[in-house]
């Protein structure tokens, strides 16, 4: 054979090879768009049939400045399939990352907070409140296709409580080795004021959000709620949660809620109910501020214990419920002020509930921010309106070192920016966490059912994620999770309110 005659050769089996490897190609492209083309199609049908559900009927939601408002009626099965659909997506995308967590800080496996979640939480939960869960499953499995089941969705209404309460408790009972470092979270700065302390003599209540960016940046629902059931109600909240969880709201009989954390809590009772039911119950079902502490004391289980800030627009009193689980205190007044950034002040709880913190360690994030709810509640005695509070909330003194610093002293906390972190809440240096968003109301606003809310840091600061993991390698493990966090407007929200013309 020629040289030549070869050549032809080599270049005829490159050319009819590179064809057909062309053709081949196709085929497998046109095999992907095919097979790619019918699992669009069955989510498409799958959507349409469940858009039919009759249960969707009232259910409605849309965004707006940061937030996703999400009107839920009916039913509690109709409540919970209407919450699974509507925020399906945001459901999807928060449980990878509230499971990380769970998991990472505890050490304990996803089945061990199912089985948690199965064996002690689901026979304690009242039947209304598991027909919404249940419902919220359907739902999102109806939507998407989710392969999550009402244990997994349980064990995720319970992230506030399961891994800083119960495990660390249970860890304790089993003498568990090489435990990890659990304490229960430092989460918030709150306050409720009336009578001589407001502008009006009425009733002004604000919060803002503190908790690890990661969860924080999914906490922006405004979740409208009218059950058939109890008080209809207006709260921030987490995507498939049933509670608020950071708990600020307000129902229709005159009652306006939130509380902050109490640090280093530690006890769980295991025959209780989960705090996340109670919570919402109370907010539900309590028409005053004995029906709220009547609904939180029966089946006290320890879980996410706090001091409950409470106001009843009726009346114009307000309370302080410091529940821990051997021990609680009320405290009400029609005039006067009560403040929250995670301490126990009562000496029964101190001794019972919190044996190691110290109320006298000025330097602690929490009792820095005491001191400086005490400065700036006495300075506006006679002036604190929704204005101010909104003010409050986004305040950057350092009552340690006297000066103004965006850092985990701050009641508008950014633990991102300390060399310190919180170690009381085993909060390392550096750690991404603090305020998250903030909201504030008046009686006024409580009649109309309203409050105002800003998504992000109160103070309007950004956090940005690619700059704070590239500096700080020790969070790497959060990067397929950690997303920027910017803050949007002050903004007011209403029961019952509609997407504006053109949106
Ligand atoms: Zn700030």
């Amino acid at each position: 054979m020629s040289d030549v005659v070869r050549k032809v050769i080599a270049l005829s089996i490159l050319i009819i090879g590179a064809g057909l490897l062309w053709a081949g190609r196709r085929s497998y492209h046109d095999a992907a768009d095919a097979k790619s083309e019918m699992d669009s199609t069955i989510a498409r049908t799958r959507e349409r049939a469940a858009a039919n559900d009759p249960r969707l009927k009232e259910g409605y939601r849309y965004d707006r400045d940061g937030w996703i408002y999400v009107h839920l009626e009916g039913d509690p099965s109709a409540l919970g399939f209407q919450h699974g659909f509507l925020l399906a997506a945001e459901i999807e995308d928060a449980f990878p990352a509230v499971s990380a967590a769970m998991m990472n800080s505890t050490h304990r496996t996803w089945p061990f907070f199912r089985q948690t979640a199965r064996e002690m939480l689901w026979p304690r939960i009242d039947p209304d409140y598991r027909a919404e869960l249940q419902g919220i499953v359907e739902g999102l499995n109806a939507r998407t296709g989710s392969q999550l089941d009402v244990y997994d969705l349980v064990a995720f209404n319970a992230f506030e409580e399961l891994p800083d309460y119960y495990v660390a408790w249970l860890d304790k009972q089993e003498k568990t080795l090489n435990a990890p470092n659990l304490k229960s979270p430092g989460n918030c700065s709150a306050f409720v004021a009336t009578g001589s302390w407001t502008k009006d003599g009425r009733i002004v209540i604000a919060h803002n959000n503190w908790t690890s960016y990661m969860n924080g940046e999914r906490w922006r629902i405004i979740f409208d709620i009218q059950p058939m059931h109890g008080y209809r109600m207006l709260m921030d909240g987490f995507p498939g949660v049933i509670a608020s969880d950071d708990d600020f709201g307000v129902n229709s009989n005159g009652l306006m809620v939130t509380e902050t954390t109490i640090s280093q809590f530690e006890g769980w009772d295991a025959q209780g109910k989960p705090e996340f039911m109670r919570a919402r119950k109370a907010l539900q079902y309590a028409g005053s501020i004995d029906e709220f502490t009547r609904i939180m004391l029966d089946g006290n289980n320890g879980g996410y214990a706090n001091d409950w800030l409470l106001g009843d627009r009726k009346t114009g009193e307000i309370a302080q419920l410091e529940l821990g689980l051997k021990a609680y205190k009320l405290w009400r007044t029609k005039d006067g002020a009560f403040a929250g950034s995670n301490w126990a002040r009562d000496p029964k709880v101190l001794k019972l509930d919190t044996p190691e913190f110290e109320p006298d360690n000025m330097e602690t994030s929490p009792n820095a921010r005491r001191v400086r709810w005490e400065q700036l509640l006495n300075e506006n005695k006679g002036k604190i309106d929704v204005e101010l509070a909104k003010q409050m909330l986004s305040d950057h003194v350092d009552t340690f070192e006297k000066n103004a610093q965006a850092n985990e002293r701050a009641l508008c906390g950014h633990v991102d920016t300390s060399p310190r972190g919180v170690s009381l809440w085993t909060w390392t240096p550096f750690y991404p966490g603090g305020a998250v968003q903030g909201k504030a109301a008046d009686s006024e606003m409580a009649k109309e059912m309203s409050f105002v809310a800003r998504i992000g840091h109160p103070c309007g600061e950004d956090f940005i994620a690619e700059p704070f993991l590239a500096a700080h390698p020790d969070y790497a493990w959060q990067e397929p999770y950690l997303r920027d966090m910017r803050a949007g407007p002050w903004s007011v929200f209403r029961s019952g309110e509609v997407p504006a013309a053109g949106k």
